[in-house]
Protein backbone atom coordinates (compact mmCIF):
# COMPACT_ATOMS: atom_id res chain seq x y z
CA UNK A 1 0.00 0.00 0.00
CA UNK A 2 1.21 3.48 -0.87
CA UNK A 3 1.96 5.63 1.53
CA UNK A 4 1.22 9.66 0.80
CA UNK A 5 3.51 11.92 2.85
CA UNK A 6 2.09 15.53 3.18
CA UNK A 7 2.27 18.05 5.32
CA UNK A 8 -1.49 18.93 5.98
CA UNK A 9 -4.31 16.62 5.15
CA UNK A 10 -7.47 18.82 5.08
CA UNK A 11 -11.18 15.95 5.36
CA UNK A 12 -14.28 17.69 3.97
CA UNK A 13 -14.36 19.91 1.00
CA UNK A 14 -16.97 22.02 2.44
CA UNK A 15 -16.57 26.39 2.32
CA UNK A 16 -14.56 25.34 5.75
CA UNK A 17 -12.38 22.83 3.71
CA UNK A 18 -12.23 24.84 0.59
CA UNK A 19 -11.11 28.01 2.91
CA UNK A 20 -8.24 26.18 4.70
CA UNK A 21 -7.07 24.94 1.14
CA UNK A 22 -6.80 28.95 -0.51
CA UNK A 23 -4.83 29.43 2.89
CA UNK A 24 -3.06 26.40 2.72
CA UNK A 25 -1.95 27.41 -0.63
CA UNK A 26 -1.12 30.66 -0.14
CA UNK A 27 1.15 29.54 2.50
CA UNK A 28 2.89 26.81 0.64
CA UNK A 29 1.90 23.77 2.93
CA UNK A 30 2.28 20.85 1.08
CA UNK A 31 -1.83 19.55 1.48
CA UNK A 32 -4.10 17.40 -0.06
CA UNK A 33 -7.76 17.71 -0.05
CA UNK A 34 -10.04 14.77 0.51
CA UNK A 35 -13.79 14.72 -0.06
CA UNK A 36 -16.31 11.95 0.82
CA UNK A 37 -18.70 13.25 -1.77
CA UNK A 38 -18.60 16.31 -4.34
CA UNK A 39 -16.77 19.58 -2.90
CA UNK A 40 -19.44 22.01 -1.12
CA UNK A 41 -20.91 20.21 2.07
CA UNK A 42 -24.94 21.25 3.30
CA UNK A 43 -24.94 24.41 0.75
CA UNK A 44 -25.20 22.71 -2.18
CA UNK A 45 -28.91 22.44 -1.51
CA UNK A 46 -29.73 25.51 -0.47
CA UNK A 47 -31.78 27.20 -2.38
CA UNK A 48 -30.56 30.75 -1.73
CA UNK A 49 -27.47 32.38 -0.07
CA UNK A 50 -28.47 35.68 0.98
CA UNK A 51 -25.80 36.00 4.19
CA UNK A 52 -22.58 35.87 2.46
CA UNK A 53 -20.94 38.63 1.79
CA UNK A 54 -21.04 39.74 -1.95
CA UNK A 55 -23.02 37.01 -2.54
CA UNK A 56 -26.59 38.58 -4.64
CA UNK A 57 -28.93 35.40 -4.27
CA UNK A 58 -26.63 33.06 -5.67
CA UNK A 59 -28.01 29.28 -4.81
CA UNK A 60 -25.58 27.56 -3.15
CA UNK A 61 -24.62 25.02 -5.56
CA UNK A 62 -23.82 28.81 -7.66
CA UNK A 63 -21.61 29.97 -4.51
CA UNK A 64 -19.81 26.64 -4.49
CA UNK A 65 -19.39 26.43 -7.84
CA UNK A 66 -17.16 29.95 -7.28
CA UNK A 67 -15.11 28.00 -4.29
CA UNK A 68 -13.96 25.50 -6.55
CA UNK A 69 -12.98 27.28 -9.58
CA UNK A 70 -11.07 29.50 -7.51
CA UNK A 71 -9.08 26.50 -6.17
CA UNK A 72 -8.59 25.31 -9.59
CA UNK A 73 -6.73 28.65 -9.88
CA UNK A 74 -4.36 27.71 -7.45
CA UNK A 75 -3.99 24.22 -8.58
CA UNK A 76 -5.66 22.67 -5.64
CA UNK A 77 -7.34 19.70 -6.60
CA UNK A 78 -9.94 18.00 -4.39
CA UNK A 79 -9.88 14.15 -3.71
CA UNK A 80 -13.40 13.85 -4.37
CA UNK A 81 -15.46 10.40 -3.45
CA UNK A 82 -12.44 10.12 -1.06
CA UNK A 83 -13.33 8.90 2.32
CA UNK A 84 -11.03 8.61 5.06
CA UNK A 85 -11.52 5.47 7.10
CA UNK A 86 -9.28 5.69 10.39
CA UNK A 87 -6.87 8.30 12.00
CA UNK A 88 -3.71 6.78 14.13
CA UNK A 89 -1.17 9.00 15.87
CA UNK A 90 1.93 7.08 14.92
CA UNK A 91 4.14 6.42 17.93
CA UNK A 92 6.91 8.56 18.71
CA UNK A 93 6.17 11.06 16.39
CA UNK A 94 4.27 14.00 15.82
CA UNK A 95 2.37 12.65 12.84
CA UNK A 96 -1.12 10.89 11.82
CA UNK A 97 -1.47 7.75 9.82
CA UNK A 98 -4.78 8.12 7.72
CA UNK A 99 -6.87 5.19 6.20
CA UNK A 100 -8.56 5.47 3.13
CA UNK A 101 -11.58 3.66 2.46
CA UNK A 102 -11.22 1.08 -0.76
CA UNK A 103 -7.88 2.19 -1.40
CA UNK A 104 -4.56 1.38 -2.31
CA UNK A 105 -2.88 4.31 0.07
CA UNK A 106 -2.67 5.25 3.38
CA UNK A 107 -1.69 9.04 4.30
CA UNK A 108 0.72 10.16 6.97
CA UNK A 109 0.59 13.56 7.93
CA UNK A 110 1.75 16.21 10.84
CA UNK A 111 -1.09 18.09 10.71
CA UNK A 112 -4.83 17.57 10.12
CA UNK A 113 -7.89 20.04 9.18
CA UNK A 114 -11.09 18.53 10.02
CA UNK A 115 -13.81 19.96 8.17
CA UNK A 116 -16.17 17.52 7.94
CA UNK A 117 -19.04 19.16 8.63
CA UNK A 118 -22.36 17.75 10.15
CA UNK A 119 -24.84 15.46 8.81
CA UNK A 120 -29.04 16.01 9.22
CA UNK A 121 -30.82 14.59 12.49
CA UNK A 122 -33.31 12.49 12.40
CA UNK A 123 -36.75 11.72 14.73
CA UNK A 124 -35.57 8.57 15.01
CA UNK A 125 -39.68 7.47 15.41
CA UNK A 126 -41.57 4.71 14.43
CA UNK A 127 -41.92 4.24 10.63
CA UNK A 128 -39.67 6.88 9.82
CA UNK A 129 -36.65 4.73 8.62
CA UNK A 130 -38.63 2.47 5.90
CA UNK A 131 -39.82 5.50 4.76
CA UNK A 132 -37.35 8.13 4.42
CA UNK A 133 -36.84 8.43 0.11
CA UNK A 134 -40.97 7.47 -0.15
CA UNK A 135 -42.26 10.10 1.53
CA UNK A 136 -39.57 11.54 4.15
CA UNK A 137 -37.16 13.92 3.24
CA UNK A 138 -34.09 16.18 4.43
CA UNK A 139 -33.47 17.94 1.08
CA UNK A 140 -36.37 20.08 0.28
CA UNK A 141 -34.34 21.51 -3.36
CA UNK A 142 -33.73 18.04 -3.82
CA UNK A 143 -37.64 17.08 -3.42
CA UNK A 144 -39.73 20.24 -2.84
CA UNK A 145 -40.80 20.12 -6.95
CA UNK A 146 -42.36 17.24 -6.48
CA UNK A 147 -45.18 18.39 -4.46
CA UNK A 148 -46.54 20.75 -6.41
CA UNK A 149 -49.76 21.56 -5.57
CA UNK A 150 -49.97 19.18 -2.47
CA UNK A 151 -49.70 19.12 1.09
CA UNK A 152 -46.40 18.99 3.26
CA UNK A 153 -45.47 19.07 6.90
CA UNK A 154 -41.96 20.98 7.99
CA UNK A 155 -40.23 19.45 11.42
CA UNK A 156 -38.60 22.10 13.75
CA UNK A 157 -38.15 26.10 13.90
CA UNK A 158 -34.86 26.75 13.23
CA UNK A 159 -33.33 28.98 10.45
CA UNK A 160 -33.42 25.41 8.31
CA UNK A 161 -36.66 24.43 8.93
CA UNK A 162 -38.47 27.72 8.22
CA UNK A 163 -36.15 28.68 5.14
CA UNK A 164 -37.26 25.11 3.81
CA UNK A 165 -40.61 25.49 4.52
CA UNK A 166 -40.29 28.66 2.50
CA UNK A 167 -38.83 27.19 -0.79
CA UNK A 168 -41.38 24.47 -0.28
CA UNK A 169 -44.36 27.37 0.18
CA UNK A 170 -43.32 28.17 -3.63
CA UNK A 171 -44.59 24.69 -4.89
CA UNK A 172 -47.58 23.11 -2.50
CA UNK A 173 -50.57 24.24 -1.68
CA UNK A 174 -50.17 23.96 2.22
CA UNK A 175 -46.92 23.65 4.52
CA UNK A 176 -47.24 23.08 7.70
CA UNK A 177 -44.61 24.01 10.16
CA UNK A 178 -44.95 21.35 13.26
CA UNK A 179 -42.69 22.93 16.12
CA UNK A 180 -42.62 21.80 19.55
CA UNK A 181 -42.75 24.88 21.43
CA UNK A 182 -44.54 28.22 20.75
CA UNK A 183 -42.03 30.29 18.87
CA UNK A 184 -39.43 30.08 16.62
CA UNK A 185 -36.02 29.74 16.46
CA UNK A 186 -35.27 30.98 13.12
CA UNK A 187 -33.95 34.68 12.77
CA UNK A 188 -36.48 37.15 12.58
CA UNK A 189 -36.40 38.27 8.67
CA UNK A 190 -37.55 34.22 8.07
CA UNK A 191 -39.75 34.10 10.48
CA UNK A 192 -41.81 37.59 9.20
CA UNK A 193 -41.30 35.91 5.59
CA UNK A 194 -42.76 32.37 6.78
CA UNK A 195 -45.75 34.90 8.59
CA UNK A 196 -46.99 36.35 5.86
CA UNK A 197 -46.83 33.59 3.64
CA UNK A 198 -50.71 32.68 3.42
CA UNK A 199 -49.89 28.99 2.41
CA UNK A 200 -47.99 28.43 5.67
CA UNK A 201 -49.91 26.90 8.50
CA UNK A 202 -48.18 26.53 12.14
CA UNK A 203 -49.02 23.70 14.45
CA UNK A 204 -47.43 24.95 17.77
CA UNK A 205 -46.31 23.17 20.56
CA UNK A 206 -46.84 20.00 18.23
CA UNK A 207 -44.59 16.84 17.84
CA UNK A 208 -44.48 13.97 15.12
CA UNK A 209 -45.91 11.02 16.90
CA UNK A 210 -45.76 8.16 14.22
CA UNK A 211 -45.29 7.73 10.14
CA UNK A 212 -47.58 5.66 8.44
CA UNK A 213 -47.45 4.16 5.01
CA UNK A 214 -46.71 0.90 2.99
CA UNK A 215 -44.54 1.75 0.35
CA UNK A 216 -44.93 5.21 0.42
CA UNK A 217 -45.72 7.94 3.73
CA UNK A 218 -49.51 8.19 3.93
CA UNK A 219 -50.32 10.02 6.68
CA UNK A 220 -48.79 11.13 9.99
CA UNK A 221 -50.17 11.31 14.25
CA UNK A 222 -49.06 14.46 15.98
CA UNK A 223 -49.39 15.07 19.06
CA UNK A 224 -50.33 18.18 21.47
CA UNK A 225 -48.24 18.78 23.86
CA UNK A 226 -50.28 20.63 26.01
CA UNK A 227 -53.50 18.52 25.93
CA UNK A 228 -51.78 15.77 25.20
CA UNK A 229 -54.25 14.96 21.99
CA UNK A 230 -52.93 12.74 19.55
CA UNK A 231 -54.14 13.44 16.00
CA UNK A 232 -54.31 12.61 12.36
CA UNK A 233 -52.29 14.72 9.78
CA UNK A 234 -52.67 13.58 6.14
CA UNK A 235 -49.80 14.94 4.29
CA UNK A 236 -48.31 13.83 0.74
CA UNK A 237 -44.60 14.79 1.98
CA UNK A 238 -42.62 15.31 5.06
CA UNK A 239 -39.17 16.95 5.51
CA UNK A 240 -36.99 16.79 9.10
CA UNK A 241 -35.15 19.87 9.78
CA UNK A 242 -34.56 19.00 13.57
CA UNK A 243 -31.06 20.43 13.57
CA UNK A 244 -27.67 18.48 12.87
CA UNK A 245 -25.22 16.06 14.49
CA UNK A 246 -21.60 16.83 13.75
CA UNK A 247 -19.29 14.05 11.46
CA UNK A 248 -16.87 13.69 14.45
CA UNK A 249 -16.30 10.06 14.88
CA UNK A 250 -13.17 10.40 13.22
CA UNK A 251 -11.32 12.06 16.06
CA UNK A 252 -13.74 10.63 18.90
CA UNK A 253 -11.48 8.80 20.61
CA UNK A 254 -7.97 11.58 19.77
CA UNK A 255 -9.74 14.87 20.51
CA UNK A 256 -12.15 16.19 23.17
CA UNK A 257 -15.95 16.61 22.09
CA UNK A 258 -18.56 18.49 23.77
CA UNK A 259 -21.57 16.65 24.92
CA UNK A 260 -22.93 16.67 21.78
CA UNK A 261 -20.44 15.47 19.75
CA UNK A 262 -18.84 18.90 18.26
CA UNK A 263 -14.83 19.00 18.20
CA UNK A 264 -13.80 21.49 21.12
CA UNK A 265 -11.57 24.11 19.24
CA UNK A 266 -9.83 27.06 21.01
CA UNK A 267 -9.82 30.41 18.71
CA UNK A 268 -7.28 29.39 16.81
CA UNK A 269 -8.85 26.38 15.96
CA UNK A 270 -6.73 24.19 17.76
CA UNK A 271 -8.30 20.59 19.57
CA UNK A 272 -7.14 19.37 22.52
CA UNK A 273 -4.60 17.01 20.48
CA UNK A 274 -1.53 19.18 18.96
CA UNK A 275 -1.52 19.01 15.09
CA UNK A 276 -5.20 18.28 14.54
CA UNK A 277 -7.41 21.67 14.14
CA UNK A 278 -11.23 21.71 12.95
CA UNK A 279 -13.22 24.44 10.96
CA UNK A 280 -17.05 25.05 10.33
CA UNK A 281 -20.20 23.39 11.77
CA UNK A 282 -18.02 20.29 13.31
CA UNK A 283 -16.75 22.65 15.42
CA UNK A 284 -18.48 24.26 18.76
CA UNK A 285 -18.79 27.32 17.35
CA UNK A 286 -21.45 29.82 18.09
CA UNK A 287 -22.83 30.44 14.52
CA UNK A 288 -22.86 27.52 11.73
CA UNK A 289 -22.89 29.57 8.31
CA UNK A 290 -20.92 29.69 5.50
CA UNK A 291 -19.22 32.87 6.21
CA UNK A 292 -18.02 31.39 9.57
CA UNK A 293 -17.32 28.27 7.63
CA UNK A 294 -14.81 29.68 5.65
CA UNK A 295 -13.06 32.13 8.41
CA UNK A 296 -12.56 29.03 10.71
CA UNK A 297 -10.63 27.35 7.76
CA UNK A 298 -8.67 30.16 6.62
CA UNK A 299 -7.56 30.40 10.48
CA UNK A 300 -6.75 26.50 10.80
CA UNK A 301 -4.43 26.64 8.37
CA UNK A 302 -2.64 30.00 8.67
CA UNK A 303 -2.13 28.57 12.90
CA UNK A 304 -1.30 25.18 11.23
CA UNK A 305 1.42 27.34 9.33
CA UNK A 306 2.57 29.39 12.14
CA UNK A 307 3.33 26.53 14.56
CA UNK A 308 5.08 24.68 11.90
CA UNK A 309 7.46 27.62 11.21
CA UNK A 310 7.62 28.12 14.98
CA UNK A 311 5.96 31.29 15.24
CA UNK A 312 3.13 30.31 17.58
P1 LIG B 1 -31.26 24.27 14.95
O1 LIG B 1 -30.99 25.73 14.97
O2 LIG B 1 -30.55 23.38 15.91
O3 LIG B 1 -32.84 24.09 15.11
C1 LIG B 1 -33.39 22.82 15.22
C2 LIG B 1 -34.88 22.96 15.42
O4 LIG B 1 -35.45 21.66 15.54
C3 LIG B 1 -35.25 23.73 16.69
O5 LIG B 1 -36.34 24.55 16.46
C4 LIG B 1 -35.58 22.60 17.68
O6 LIG B 1 -36.56 22.99 18.62
C5 LIG B 1 -36.14 21.53 16.78
N1 LIG B 1 -35.88 20.18 17.29
C6 LIG B 1 -34.70 19.65 17.67
N2 LIG B 1 -34.85 18.35 18.04
C7 LIG B 1 -36.18 18.08 17.89
C8 LIG B 1 -36.94 16.94 18.11
N3 LIG B 1 -36.41 15.79 18.54
N4 LIG B 1 -38.28 17.01 17.85
C9 LIG B 1 -38.83 18.16 17.42
N5 LIG B 1 -38.15 19.28 17.19
C10 LIG B 1 -36.82 19.24 17.42
O7 LIG B 1 -30.96 23.62 13.50
P2 LIG B 1 -31.03 24.28 12.05
O8 LIG B 1 -32.23 25.09 11.86
O9 LIG B 1 -30.79 23.16 11.09
O10 LIG B 1 -29.77 25.24 12.02
C11 LIG B 1 -28.45 24.71 12.26
C12 LIG B 1 -27.44 25.85 12.15
O11 LIG B 1 -27.36 26.29 10.80
C13 LIG B 1 -27.85 27.07 12.97
O12 LIG B 1 -26.69 27.64 13.51
C14 LIG B 1 -28.49 27.99 11.95
O13 LIG B 1 -28.41 29.35 12.30
C15 LIG B 1 -27.66 27.67 10.71
N6 LIG B 1 -28.44 27.95 9.48
C16 LIG B 1 -28.43 29.20 8.97
C17 LIG B 1 -29.17 29.51 7.84
C18 LIG B 1 -29.13 30.90 7.30
O14 LIG B 1 -28.34 31.69 7.78
N7 LIG B 1 -29.93 31.25 6.33
C19 LIG B 1 -29.96 28.54 7.23
C20 LIG B 1 -29.98 27.28 7.78
C21 LIG B 1 -29.23 26.99 8.92
P3 LIG B 1 -36.25 24.05 19.79
O15 LIG B 1 -36.22 25.39 19.12
O16 LIG B 1 -37.35 23.85 20.74
O17 LIG B 1 -34.90 23.64 20.36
Amino acid sequence: MAEIKKELLIIGAGPAGLGAALYARRADIDFEITEKHMPGGQIVNTEFIENYLGSKKESGFELIQGFVGHCKELDIEVKEYSSIASIEPVKGKNQFKCKVYDSDHTYKVSSIIMATGASPKRLNLKGEKELIGSGISFCATCDGALYRDKVVAVVGGGDTAVEEALFLAKFASTVYIIHRRDELRAVQILQDRAFENKRIKFLWNTVVDKFVGESKLDHIFIKNLEDKKVSRLDVDGLFEYVGYVPNSKLVKDLVELDQDGFIVTDQYMRTSRPGIYAAGDVRNTPLRQVITAVSDGAIAATVMDKHMRGLL
